[in-house]
């Protein structure tokens, strides 16, 4: 298995409970390594360009209006097949079908609001990690 870089937000819901220590340590537990990180407040504009992919999905307007509605950290995590372990750590996307132990069981309060955001593949991971940070952010 390769190393791999992919693309985490913790998301308003989380950083709004002051969950951003207790989801990172979640990641570096699980051998996951931080290697760029900040905190921004995304504009719905910002938001909706994000999730374009869902644009046709009938929860795209909650979403980008939920993602803007307060602080979120976005972050490159690092590490062997790091796409899928990170997928691993944060659980199923509906909080309540999410395995013991993951971000989403522990912290998710709905669908919508379930803390974290995490790339699904190599070429999302790599967009998605171009649309917040320039190569000179990433410290492996
Ligand atoms: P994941 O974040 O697990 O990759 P998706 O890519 O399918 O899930 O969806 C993106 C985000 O959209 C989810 O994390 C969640 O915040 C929101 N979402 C997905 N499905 C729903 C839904 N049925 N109702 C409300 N929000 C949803
Ligand atoms: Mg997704």
């Amino acid at each position: 298995m390769a190393t791999e870089r992919t693309l985490s937000i913790i998301k308003p819901d989380a950083t709004k409970r002051n969950l951003t220590g207790k989801i990172n340590a979640k990641f570096e537990d699980a051998g996951l390594r931080i290697v760029a990180q900040k905190r921004i407040h995304l504009t719905p504009a910002q938001a909706g360009k994000f999730y374009e992919v869902h644009a046709e999905r009938p929860f795209y307007g909650e979403l980008c209006e939920f993602m803007a509605s307060g602080p979120v950290v976005v972050q490159v995590l690092e590490g062997e097949g790091a796409i899928a372990k990170n997928r691993e750590v944060m659980g199923a996307t509906d909080p309540s079908k999410a395995d013991a132990g993951t971000v989403r069981a522990e912290f998710a309060t709905s669908m919508g609001e379930n803390s974290v955001h995490g790339s699904d593949a190599p070429e999302t991971a790599a967009e998605e990690i171009a649309y917040f940070f320039s190569g000179l952010e990433l410290v492996g």
